[in-house]
């Protein structure tokens, strides 16, 4: 029984960027989320595709451990997102979003996993997400949950309901404003915090995420990375690594936490370096411990001098 179960879309994409273009291409929310978080835990997907969807998908999602049982074959065509970035690869523009098989899909959980540890409702109807929160028969210890415009835009009651439910919610950095209704991101967080989630995770592209606790703020940076190609799949395959490492440890701690948010933060690194999920597919733990220690010391301060001398006056 895997110990992280993720619900969420399985998509064929097509997608434009100024370095290039794909169509059909593997990609969705839970698809993303799936490999990033393969490479540190067991896991497995739920969600459904149509007639049109390649066994390549299957394959890629075998070939890294990831549990596929949970995904269901329908007789419409697959969820499909056709989307563009201009040269501000911080924000996507949506240009047509096909729901097809995901207008029915109605996921029975327990009848192919009784349990997990952790449950990543990933970006999704939040009508779907609600159900399976409603029909586990014992709450998994750590939920988290995803969603975009979209969602807050068509379903915001729907969705209010699920955040009243979960630990983590991740978001990015305009849907936290559109969900609260504040500009300031601490205003935002505290707004949000009042609808459910204890942590609140707000994705900022390219300058990194940040962290808001009950009482604490923690910042981390995205990789500077020489060539980004294609930013479809950063938040998802950050979210897999940050959950996919928590999940891994036995106890659940701000310090492992902040070590997702930078494990996370790699994986989302080599998602954008190709297109679709080409830069996450067959890493080596060599790669990936290159990539954690570049991060460290991004982000290390050797010898600050007021931290352990106290201030002048
Ligand atoms: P992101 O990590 O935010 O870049 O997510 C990219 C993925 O989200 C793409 O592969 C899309 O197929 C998927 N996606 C786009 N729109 C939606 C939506 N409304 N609901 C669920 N997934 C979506």
């Amino acid at each position: 029984m895997p110990s992280l179960i993720i619900v969420g879309t399985v998509a064929l994409d097509n997608i434009r960027t100024p370095f290039g273009e794909v169509r059909m291409a593997l990609g969705g929310s839970a698809f993303y989320a799936g490999l990033s978080a393969s490479y540190w835990t067991d896991v497995g997907i739920m969600g459904v595709v149509g007639t049109d969807y390649p066994e390549e998908g299957f394959r890629l999602l075998g070939a890294h451990g990831v549990d596929y049982r949970g995904i269901e074959r329908s007789t419409e065509k697959t969820f499909s997102w056709t989307g563009e970035y201009t040269f501000d690869l911080n924000t996507a523009h949506t240009l047509k979003t096909d729901l097809n098989c995901l207008l029915s899909f109605n996921p029975d959980l327990p009848r192919v996993y009784d349990r997990c540890d952790t449950l990543f409702l990933a970006n999704i109807d939040p009508d779907i997400q609600f159900r399976v929160l409603d029909t586990l028969p014992v709450r998994p210890s750590l939920v988290v949950c995803d969603t975009m415009n979209f969602w807050i835009e068509n379903k915001l009651t729907e969705l209010k309901r699920v955040l009243s439910r979960i630990d983590i919610l991740t978001i990015n950095e305009g849907e936290a404003r559109m969900l609260s209704g504040q500009y300031s991101l601490v205003h935002a967080a505290r707004e949000i915090a009042r609808m459910g989630p204890k942590t609140l995770i707000v994705k900022r592209g390219e300058y990194g995420v940040l962290v808001f606790g009950k009482d604490s703020i923690f910042a981390s940076p995205a990789y500077p990375l020489e060539e980004v190609k294609d930013p479809t799949g950063a938040g998802d395959s950050f979210a897999g690594g940050l959950i996919g490492y928590m999940t891994s440890q036995r106890k659940q701690s701000d310090e492992v936490l902040r070590q997702g948010i930078v494990i996370g933060s790699a994986m989302a690194s080599f998602c954008v370096s190709d297109f679709s999920t080409r830069g996450l597919e067959g890493l080596t733990k060599k790669e990936i411990g290159n990539r954690l220690a570049s991060f460290s010391s991004l982000t290390s301060y050797p010898g600050l001098p007021l931290l352990d001398a106290g201030t002048k006056g």
